[in-house]
C-alpha cells in the first residue's frame, strides 16, 4: 500500500513514518530529507535550493517532482511508499496522482496528523537540541506552518473527496498516535 502522511512541520510526520515504515516493510519517502541530502552533499541542485529551505518556502514543484518520481518508478518500492512531505500543494497533490498512474500505482490512505501551532513551535524548540536542521528556529517554524496553511491545507479538501483522508490526533501521546494509524491502516488493509 502506498500512504501519504501530512501534517504541519512537527506535527511527528516524520516519527510516525519511521514506525509504520519497519511495522509494515514500506519505505519512508520524506522530500525534505532527500532536499537536505542534497544539501550536505554540497551538489549544485544543494546550493540552489538552500536558501529557499532555510527561509521556510517550497521549493520549486519540477525539482521535488523529479526527485520522487525517480522512487516511485523504482520496482523495489512499488506499492511501499509512504509519501512524507510530499504533495504540499494542489499542484503537487494532481502531479502525484498523474505518477502513480504512469507506474500503475494509487494512493491507499492520506493520514493527516492534526496539531495546533503551540505544539509545533514546543516540539521544534525540543528539536532544536536534537538535531542540527538549519530550518529549526522559531520564526522559522512559524513560516514554515504559515506556508503548510496556506499551500498545503487545501490539498485536504482534494483528499477528502476521494474518501481517502483520516485525521488523527497529533496532539497524542507517540505511541498513542502510533495505535491510532496502526488501526486505520490494519483496517485497510482488510479490504484492499
Ligand atoms: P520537511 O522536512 O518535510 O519539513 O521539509 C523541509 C523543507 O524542504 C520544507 O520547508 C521545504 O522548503 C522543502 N520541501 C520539502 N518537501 C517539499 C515539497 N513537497 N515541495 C516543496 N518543498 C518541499
Amino acid at each position: 500500500m502506498n500512504i501519504v502522511i501530512f501534517g504541519p512541520p512537527g506535527a511527528g510526520k516524520g516519527t510516525q513514518s519511521k514506525f509504520i515504515e519497519n511495522e509494515y516493510n514500506l519505505y519512508q519517502l520524506s522530500t525534505g530529507e532527500l532536499l537536505r541530502k542534497e544539501i550536505s552533499n554540497k551538489t549544485k541542485l544543494g546550493s540552489e535550493i538552500s536558501s529557499i529551505i532555510n527561509s521556510g518556502e517550497l521549493v520549486s514543484d519540477h525539482i521535488v517532482s523529479d526527485l520522487i518520481e525517480k522512487f516511485i518508478a523504482n520496482k523495489d518500492y512499488k506499492g511501499r511508499l509512504i509519501f512524507d512531505g510530499y504533495p504540499r500543494s494542489l499542484n503537487q497533490a494532481k502531479n502525484l496522482d498523474i505518477l502513480l498512474n504512469k507506474y500503475e500505482q494509487k494512493i491507499d490512505i492520506v493520514l493527516k496528523l492534526s496539531v495546533s501551532l503551540e505544539t509545533v513551535k514546543k516540539r521544534i524548540s525540543e528539536r532544536l537540541t536534537q538535531e542540527n536542521r538549519a530550518d529549526d528556529s522559531e520564526e522559522i517554524a512559524i513560516k514554515r506552518y504559515k506556508t503548510y496553511e496556506k499551500s498545503t491545507e487545501p490539498v485536504l479538501n482534494f483528499y477528502e473527496k476521494s474518501k481517502l483522508l483520516k485525521v488523527v490526533n497529533g496532539e497524542a501521546k507517540i505511541t498513542e498516535i502510533n495505535d491510532e494509524i496502526r488501526g486505520l491502516i490494519n483496517a485497510i488493509k482488510g479490504w484492499l
